[in-house]
Order: C-alpha cells, then sequence, then structure tokens
C-alpha cells in the first residue's frame, strides 16, 4: 500500500472578476495525502457557450504570481479576452500525484469576463518630420477588446507638459502642425472602444528639424505643405465642430461645476475632454426629446411583470422579464410611475432615465429602455437578483470574505470612476443606492436631479434649504453646496464604511447636528470591526477636510486593484482596542457611561447570558469591559458571530459617544 496519495480537489473556490482580470481563491484540500508538499496548479480554458465547446487559453494569459506550482491559495489571471466565458480548474498536487493512475481532482471556476478598455498602443513610428510639423503612425493596440472607434492623441512640448494638445483620428496615422523649429515634442495615444478610452501609451519622443536644414530641403518639402495644409483644414473642422458641438455639453458641465469647464482651454489650446461628457436633461427645453434621445422606446408588450420588489418615490418596483423581437428573455427591474401623476412628476421619473442611458459602464445600473407612450409610464433597467447592498449586506452579517468585500468596493469605485470622467455627481452615493447582482457585482443606482435628494428618507433639510443625506455627505456641501466629485469620494468613504460594517448605520444613533458639529472639529467615524488597516486609512484619506486632498477615483480603483492583488497586504487589521484605550486615556473611562454595571449593560444590550462568565474572568467594571478585544470574547466562549458583534459594536458605541464620536484626525 502506498505510504502517500495525491491530495483531494481544493475546496470552496470563489472567484472576482475585474474587467478581463480574474482573481480566483479558495481553500485547501480536506485530505493532502500525507503529505506536507501541496501545491496548486491553474488550468484554463475559453469555451463557447453557444457550441458548448472548450479550447486551452493559450500564451497571451498571464498567472500571478504562477500558474504552477502555487503555494499560496489565490491567483490572478490578467490580460484575458473580453466578453469571454472561462473555466478555470484549480488542481491540488503533491510529490505523489504524477505517480498516481486516479483522475486529477480539481474544483473547477466558471466566470464570464466584462467588458474592457484597449490595451496601450505600444507600437509608434515617427514618419516625415518638418521644421513645424511631425507625422505619426502606430499599430492597433495588442488587444483591442472591440473595435477601435478613435484613438487620441496627446502632445506637448517636452517639459511644458501642463500645455498640451489633443487630436483625434480614425485612422492610425496623424501629423502634427504648428510646431517649434528644433524642438522636442512628447507623444501619447490611446485607443477609444465602447468600453471607452484605454490607458495613454509610454510616451514617445521626436525633434523637429532646426530652420536652416528645413530651409535647404524646402523645394522638396511642397508635398508636405499640400498635405499639412489639408490636415491643418481638416483639424480645423474638427476643432470648430467640436465647439459647435459641444456647447450643450459645456453648458450642462457648467451647470454641474463651473471650475471644470475652464480646463479645455489652457494656454490657447483646446483641451478636447477624453471621454463622452454627461448632458444635463434640463438642457433640452423638451423633456421628452432628452428620454428619447437617451433611451430606448419599449412596447408594453414586450414586458412581463412578475412581482413587487420595492417602492420607490414614483410607485412601485417590480421584477419581471423582458422579451425583445429577435433577442434572448431576459429579467429586468420594472420601474412603475403611479397613476395620477403630474406633468413635473412623470418629467422627474423619466429625468433618471434620461441620465442612466447616456451611461455604459459594467459598475453602473444598465438602462433597457423606457415605456412612455402607454399607461403605467416604466423604466426597464437591468435586474440586481439581491437588491440594494446595505440590506442585502445586514442579512449576510460577516458572511463574506475580505476579498468578496474589496471586489464589491471596487466595482462601486470603477463605476464612480466613469461618473466622474463623464463630469457627472452623483450627490446621494449611499450603499442603499448601490444594487448587487447574484455573482456579487456591485452597481451604483439612483441618478436624478434635484429630486434624487427629495426621495432619499435620510435626506434632512439644512439651514440652508437644501435636502442633503448628512452622515454621507462632504462638509463643504453640507456648509455651502460644493458637490463635486470629491465631496462623492467623501461619501464613497462612507460607503467603505458601511460595507466593511455590514450595514451598520454610519455615526450610529447620533443626531445630524452632532453628526455635522464632530465631523467640524475634525472626528471621523472609528474603523469598523476588523478592518483591515489599508482600507481604514483609505477611507480616512476620502474624508480630508480639504477636498483637493481626497484622492480621485482612478486612484482608489488603483488602490483596491493593488489591495486583490496582495491579498496579504489585507491581513493587517486597525487594532480597535488599543485606539480606543488611547481615547479612553484621553477622555476619562466608561465607568461614568450610562450603565452602572457590567450585568446592567449586557442585559441592556440582551446578552445577559454572558454576565457571569465576564464576572468571573475579571470583567467586574465598565472600566475593565472596555479593554475586551474580540480575542479576549472568543477566549470566554462568546463564538456566536452575531454576539461578537453586538457587544463589540455596543462597546465601540459607548465610546464614541464618550469621545463626543470619533477618531480625531
Ligand atoms: P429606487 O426607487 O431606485 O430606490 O428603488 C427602490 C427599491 O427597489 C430598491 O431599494 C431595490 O430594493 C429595488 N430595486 C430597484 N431597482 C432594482 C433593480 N434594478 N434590481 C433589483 N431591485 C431593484
Amino acid at each position: 500500500m502506498a505510504c502517500t496519495r495525491p491530495p483531494s480537489a481544493p475546496r470552496n473556490a470563489i472567484s472576482n472578476v475585474n474587467e478581463t482580470s480574474v482573481f480566483l481563491e479558495w481553500i485547501p484540500p480536506a485530505d493532502t495525502g500525507g503529505r506536507k508538499d501541496v501545491s496548486y496548479y491553474i488550468a484554463c480554458k475559453k469555451c463557447n457557450s453557444h457550441a458548448g465547446v472548450c479550447d486551452e487559453c493559450g500564451g497571451h494569459v498571464r498567472y500571478l504570481p504562477r500558474q504552477i506550482g502555487l503555494k499560496n491559495t489565490s491567483v490572478m489571471m490578467v490580460d484575458l479576452l473580453a466578453h469571454t466565458n472561462y473555466t478555470f480548474e484549480i488542481e491540488a498536487v503533491n510529490g505523489v500525484s504524477d505517480l498516481s493512475p486516479g483522475a486529477r481532482q480539481y474544483v473547477s471556476v466558471n466566470v464570464t469576463t466584462n467588458q474592457a478598455a484597449p490595451s496601450p498602443v505600444t507600437n509608434v513610428k515617427k514618419g516625415k518630420i518638418a521644421k513645424n510639423s511631425i507625422s505619426l503612425s502606430w499599430q492597433e493596440p495588442d488587444r483591442p477588446n472591440g473595435i477601435i472607434l478613435e484613438y487620441e492623441i496627446k502632445y506637448f512640448e517636452k517639459d511644458q507638459e501642463t500645455s498640451y494638445t489633443i487630436i483625434k483620428s480614425k485612422e492610425t496615422t496623424i501629423t502634427a502642425e504648428g510646431l517649434k523649429p528644433a524642438s522636442v515634442y512628447v507623444f501619447q495615444i490611446r485607443a477609444r472602444t465602447a468600453a471607452g478610452y484605454g490607458v495613454f501609451s509610454r510616451r514617445f519622443e521626436f525633434e523637429t528639424i532646426p530652420v536652416s536644414v528645413a530651409a535647404s530641403s524646402d523645394q522638396s518639402q511642397i508635398p508636405i505643405i499640400a498635405v499639412s495644409v489639408t490636415v491643418g483644414v481638416i483639424l480645423l473642422a474638427v476643432v470648430i465642430g467640436f465647439l459647435l458641438s459641444g456647447r450643450r455639453c459645456g453648458y450642462s458641465k457648467a451647470k454641474q461645476d463651473p471650475e471644470e469647464e475652464k480646463m479645455h482651454f489652457h494656454n490657447g489650446h483646446i483641451k478636447l475632454p477624453g471621454v463622452r461628457t454627461y448632458i444635463d436633461p434640463h438642457t433640452y427645453e423638451d423633456p421628452n426629446q432628452a428620454v428619447h434621445e437617451f433611451a430606448k422606446e419599449i412596447e408594453a408588450s414586450c414586458i412581463t411583470i412578475e412581482r413587487v420588489i420595492g417602492a420607490g418615490e414614483f410607485g412601485e418596483v417590480c421584477s419581471g422579464r423582458l422579451k425583445l423581437p429577435g433577442k434572448r428573455e431576459l429579467p429586468v427591474a420594472i420601474k412603475t410611475l403611479k397613476v395620477g401623476y403630474t406633468e413635473k412628476q412623470r418629467r422627474d421619473f423619466l429625468g433618471e432615465a434620461s441620465i442612466m442611458g447616456q451611461f455604459d459602464h459594467p459598475n453602473i445600473i444598465h438602462l433597457e429602455g423606457v415605456v412612455t407612450k402607454s399607461k403605467p409610464v416604466m423604466i426597464v433597467t437591468e435586474y440586481m437578483e439581491n437588491g440594494s447592498l446595505d440590506t442585502f449586506l445586514k442579512k449576510n452579517d460577516g458572511q463574506f470574505t475580505v476579498i468578496q468585500l474589496v471586489g464589491m468596493l471596487r466595482g462601486i469605485a470603477a463605476g464612480m470612476k466613469y461618473l466622474s470622467d463623464m463630469g457627472y455627481v452623483h450627490r446621494d452615493l449611499a450603499a442603499r443606492n448601490i444594487l448587487i447582482n447574484s455573482n456579487l457585482v456591485c452597481k451604483v443606482s439612483d441618478f436624478g436631479l434635484s429630486r434624487v435628494l427629495e426621495d432619499d428618507p435620510e435626506a434632512a433639510y439644512t439651514t440652508r434649504g437644501g435636502k442633503i443625506p448628512i452622515r454621507w455627505t462632504a462638509p463643504e456641501a453640507i456648509a455651502f453646496r460644493k458637490f463635486t466629485s470629491a465631496s462623492d469620494v467623501w461619501s464613497y468613504g462612507i460607503v467603505m464604511w458601511e460595507v466593511v460594517s455590514y450595514g451598520e448605520r454610519p455615526y450610529w444613533e447620533m443626531t445630524n447636528q452632532d453628526v455635522i458639529k464632530a465631523v467640524e472639529e475634525g472626528y471621523r467615524l472609528p474603523s469598523p470591526m476588523d478592518c483591515p488597516a489599508a482600507l481604514y486609512q483609505l477611507m480616512l484619506d476620502c474624508w480630508q477636510k480639504e477636498r483637493n486632498s481626497r484622492p480621485k477615483f482612478d486612484e482608489i480603483v488603483s488602490m483596491l486593484d493593488k489591495l486583490i492583488r496582495n491579498p496579504s497586504s489585507l491581513k493587517t487589521l486597525v487594532n480597535a482596542s488599543s485606539r480606543v484605550s488611547n481615547l479612553l486615556a484621553e477622555h476619562g473611562s466608561l465607568g461614568s457611561g450610562a450603565y452602572r454595571s457590567v450585568g446592567e449593560w449586557l442585559e441592556a444590550i440582551k446578552m445577559g447570558r454572558y454576565t457571569e462568565i465576564f464576572m468571573e474572568n475579571g470583567y467586574s467594571s465598565m472600566d475593565a469591559v472596555a479593554q475586551v478585544t474580540l480575542e479576549d470574547l472568543r477566549r470566554l466562549g462568546v463564538t456566536l458571530v452575531g454576539h461578537q458583534k453586538k457587544i463589540m459594536n455596543s462597546l465601540q458605541e459607548m465610546k464614541v459617544q464618550l469621545v463626543n464620536g470619533m477618531v480625531p484626525l
């Protein structure tokens, strides 16, 4: 009989898809085969769901850290194809696996990659160079991930980066004109598909020729001048076209944030915005026109309503199915406008569709279309099986791995990056306004104009008359209505806190007035229980008083990606007890709080059954209780996660009240 044997299959594999990258995590096999040398091998198959056949993935897929001989129970695959079904088989192997005639033991995971922006342009060549112009050509990116709609070429004189010019081209060649002789210019190119822009290429430097050389070769330049003039005329036409067509966008942006509009003009150059700009439906004289520009009209007969799943401000929200001619039937959510609406209510209701219809991103709720030609008026969106994120997290308290939580946060940040790139400021970002589907993909929802805040039960009137969800809103937006993407970043920090604390209410039962005062005085929410230090630091960064010091959404996405790629960076947790005991040292003790004894406190939170254990183990005063850590609770035999949370949260809350809330920054 063999002394040892191959291991059994790895268990509980979970996947996290981020555009064209997939992160896999699993638990070691139940049976290691009696050996200590277990490692893992990842097999990758690309599957065609219609034909039901799978092929090997091929060499373009990269495995981080590696495909074979993995010691850790996680791996990341990057450079996969967009919109493709993959099956990954995670096999546990040991030193005798190769000797075994038995079947391979593996767990398989099926995933579908998302839409992704094109990879960078890598190959750029110079063409004709004159004293005032440089021609370039380049090759399509290695992974276009879709049909390339156009390229954007950014260039500037070396060391003068603040003043740059952007031109767009459908071809893979351009000529930059109007350059200075004998000067070095830096060029960067990026491609755009329906998924948006890819990242810019690395910098390519080319130098125009000096006047003297140019003069001697002027004869041979005549054809080039002719081409340059033509390109110049085309460029001028593009610029004028942009200025005319951009007026409406410009106005809408100006309405959202006048500071951003100025950025299009810098040192006399015109900077064309990188991504499509959000158009405020208010800028349309006829709101019906806006709806029909951005949303598809759906025949009511294509929709089957199944059940009511929620209540919106304007009427019921239902789940159902949408079957458009020639398309697969889809599960959908249907928002209805209740009967007896006013014209303004109809306009506001459809306003959300006019906004949503402008967005196309995997982390933004997708609009299927609207029904306006028959009654009831409806907005039809993709169906999100798990509903709103706050309710979902409360229902599944403590059930997810940190990586899963960070995956949710990454999705929300990616959606917000897209919105901020489009120039759209959400103003009501909160876990209740995020929807989550059965794959745990989070999508930003609840778009509206002024009505966003009207319909939010969390929104309260401020002294200046506006209605604002105080706990989620940046101080400058509360104080003087300065809503920007930076104030959305503040709200994002609060959403991070909600997610890591599984739907806890920010600032618990403190009143709105106390929250405003504490935040103004520099106090911040304490770290949620069991929170990785890196995540809490990111929250604190989002809550910087100075709004320009807060991270941008693209930085937040990169930071979360880094954490997902390197899960060990999430292992260091914030040591809540040491932080809170420091605060206690400064601010007094729990002994002077609301409860006279440990028994009274535990009874009040319905945990009276533990009174005896606490007393027997030396936690007989509220001061002693203040030092309790999660480990202590486990040691005392409080093993139920729900009870641990109840006790720790209550302690946290008492300490928070004690120091008027929060952590001084
Ligand atoms: P809202 O009016 O957008 O706040 O929607 C009210 C409630 O309906 C939400 O809190 C969700 O529970 C539910 N809901 C809205 N849209 C969807 C959707 N696309 N999929 C699933 N549930 C939804």
